[in-house]
């Protein structure tokens, strides 16, 4: 049964990667741990690595036209991906579009750009207001979607304009308005467009003294949290009034383990891959930390953390 079916799979991949080849670069059977900080998931049936918002575009008319699943991913450092990996086409927003120049107070940054770039490139041009930004490891485009932030900064403070595709395929552009920002939250995750460009607001500042603000920040980073494993950041969301890492460290579970997937010892909010962890042990051990915190603290615990995949 399954012999016979075999010609017919390979021609529906051959017919795909025909149409998806003239768009952008695609990798067939890419394994995404080599897209995730946590450095774990399975494959992904195609990986389209688009060069603009115009090839972006392309490869979601492909999508829809073949019935395929899409998902968009920028980084991977939010990311938990199953074992079985991801079925359909991962649009990998990268390298490909990580262009940065600055306009006078304004930086306009392909949505690709490391988020650390970004700041250090923001330093450089003398101007303020990233600093919180420059150990964030994700792109700016991922930062946008989450609206990361970190020591009493969001990227929401200084975004001014995003250029996005939307899934029939048409580019528009969203002011900071339209983008309703939230704890962790844009309109990004409700509308499923892809974030192309992300044009930023700063103020003039001191070169000196925002490298001198990024310095400490690293430092501050390097000494608390895991940074030496791979992760993926924060496990959970803040619940309102609580540090979640405070409540898990609290319910005993710093240095929990199941299988190669650990509560970092150095940053209970943190689970490191201590060494070829299956995305099943990280989600067997956010269930048993999510069920202790509830036992001891009475406070429900969710993941910040997403997980895609086949399950
Ligand atoms: C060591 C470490 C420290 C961290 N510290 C912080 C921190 O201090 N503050 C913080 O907020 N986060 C932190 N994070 C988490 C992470 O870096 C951020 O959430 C980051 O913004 C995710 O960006 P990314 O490009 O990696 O997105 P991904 O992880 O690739 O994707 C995350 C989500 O964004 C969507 N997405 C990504 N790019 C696009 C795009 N171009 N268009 C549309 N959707 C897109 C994806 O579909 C997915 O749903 C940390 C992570 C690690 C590993």
């Amino acid at each position: 049964m399954q012999k016979k079916n075999e010609p017919v799979a390979r021609e529906l991949m051959d017919s795909l990667f025909e149409r998806l080849a003239p768009c952008c670069k695609v990798l067939a059977q890419e394994p995404m741990c080599r897209h995730t900080t946590f450095e774990i998931g399975g494959p992904a049936d195609w990986m389209a690595l688009p060069a603009s918002a115009t090839e972006a575009a392309a490869v979601i008319r492909v999508a829809a036209e073949s019935c395929l699943p899409l998902t968009v991913i920028g980084k991977g450092s939010n990311l938990l991906v199953r074992d079985k990996g991801v079925r359909g086409i991962v649009l990998k927003i990268g390298e490909a579009m990580a262009s940065l120049r600055c306009e006078g107070e304004i930086i306009v940054a392909g949505a690709g750009a490391l988020l650390s770039d970004v700041a250090k490139f923001a330093a450089q041009s003398g101007l303020t207001g990233l600093e919180f930004a420059v150990g964030i490891p994700g792109s700016i485009g991922g930062a946008v979607f989450m609206n990361a932030g970190a020591y009493d900064g969001e990227i929401s403070s200084v975004v001014e304009q995003v250029t996005a595709v939307s899934p029939d395929g048409t580019i528009r552009e969203y002011s900071a308005a339209d983008i309703r920002f939230g704890y962790r939250h844009s309109v990004f995750q409700e509308n499923r467009c892809i974030i192309c460009e992300v044009r930023l607001r700063l103020r003039t500042g001191e070169k000196e003294a925002i490298e001198a603000v990024m310095a400490d920040l690293t430092r501050r980073r390097e000494s608390k949290q895991p940074l030496e494993w791979p992760s993926a950041g924060s496990t959970f969301r803040r619940p309102p009034g609580y540090f979640a890492g405070t409540l898990v460290e609290q319910a005993g579970c710093k240095g929990l383990r199941c299988g190669n997937a650990q509560v970092s010892e150095k940053h209970a909010g943190f689970i490191i891959n201590a060494g070829q962890a299956s995305a099943a042990d990280v989600q067997e051990l956010i269930r048993r930390v999510q069920e202790r915190v509830k036992r001891h603290s009475g406070v429900d615990l969710w993941p910040e953390v997403i997980i895609l995949g086949e399950e």
